[in-house]
């Protein structure tokens, strides 16, 4: 069950890289603060939509990768009523990122999505990082207000955020290679099952970690620094 504090975690988590990835695909045919900011939340809207027809429709199509560009036009079409000075295909490529990398993406990350609905059902994910992942949300927020308050280079500015952000999943993707090989080698056997789940990067273990072979299961907890930690083994 998600508290209301995992809820804007998340909300916050998909429109700010929606923010940021539409802001960097349109930042040159923008020329003022008050366009910036306006940008920056159709961004965000872009980035959480996916999301909201989930709540309303509760149905897959809007987290399919077919769908995404159609959710782009539309957010695009709308925009271009205020804003008929930009072209509407790059509106349409700005909008259309923003939904691709602020949400699919952002799904696959964490706990996975059906990207690829109605073709193939299963949910597609890489365990990377604990759902509305807060460092990212929060490296890329920081980025985004210092941009708007200094309103000069906010491009770079954003750019630096999001290289924050990737060496950070950069990380975390060594980190659990490593709890993963550490793992294998503990752990040997024909019928090895594992499964790693992350956890907040501010606690003292950033993994969970389910191991199961042909007689026993180890649950478990892993940090990028200190190694395993087995909590319980039980017999099968
Ligand atoms: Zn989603």
């Amino acid at each position: 069950m998600l508290s209301s504090l995992d809820v804007l975690e998340e909300i916050l988590y998909h429109c700010i890289v929606g923010s940021c990835i539409a802001y960097l695909c349109i930042n040159k045919n923008i020329s003022s603060r008050k366009d910036s900011i306006l940008f920056l939340l159709i961004g965000g809207f872009a980035g959480i939509s996916p999301d909201i027809t989930k709540e309303l429709l509760n149905d897959n199509f809007c987290h399919s990768i077919w769908v995404a560009p159609i959710i782009g036009l539309i957010i695009a079409l709308i925009t271009r009523i205020f804003k008929s000075e930009i072209k509407l295909y790059r509106l349409w490529f700005s909008m259309t990122g923003a939904v691709i990398v602020g949400h699919l993406f952002m799904d696959y990350l964490d706990n996975g999505l059906p990207i690829f609905y109605p073709i193939i059902k299963n949910d597609y994910a890489l365990d990377l990082v604990q759902k509305g992942d807060f460092f990212i949300g929060g490296i890329l927020l920081i980025a985004v207000f210092i941009s708007l308050a200094l309103y000069r280079k906010m491009n770079v500015i954003i750019l630096i955020g999001i290289i924050i952000v990737i060496s950070y999943l950069g990380l975390r993707t060594f980190s659990k290679f490593e709890v993963h090989q550490e793992l294998v080698k503990t752990y040997k056997g024909p019928n090895l099952k594992i499964s790693i789940i992350p956890q907040d990067m501010f606690s003292e273990y950033q993994w969970f970690y389910l191991v199961s072979t042909d007689n026993t299961s180890i649950t478990g907890t892993a940090s990028f620094f200190k190694g395993l930690h087995e909590v319980t083994v039980n017999s099968k």
